[in-house]
């Protein structure tokens, strides 16, 4: 194992994923993804705010780290992710 740097973040995830392969839920403003056990993995839009990238499970200890691009994300907006301007034609 290696032993990096003794930083305290836990880069133990069970998996990476990449925000465009997440659930969106507009309506409880989240992102969520299928958790092996059967339960989701959870990542709020509050929690992106804040720079979060780890989604939990809440029924068992795994967790996931969320790809996505922070720049392109608007974190001033409720809008998860910047829409490239969609077809405004
Ligand atoms: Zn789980």
């Amino acid at each position: 194992m290696d032993n990096d740097q003794g930083m305290e973040t836990e880069t133990n995830v069970y998996d990476e994923v990449e925000i465009e392969d997440m659930n969106y839920e507009e309506d409880a403003q989240r992102y969520t993804y299928n958790c092996p056990c059967g339960d989701l993995f959870v990542l709020t839009v509050a929690e992106m705010r804040r720079g979060e990238q780890i989604a939990k499970c809440p029924s068992c200890s795994l967790r996931i780290r969320v790809i996505y691009d922070v720049e392109a994300w608007c974190p001033s907006k409720a809008v998860p992710v910047c829409a490239p301007a969609a077809t405004r034609v």
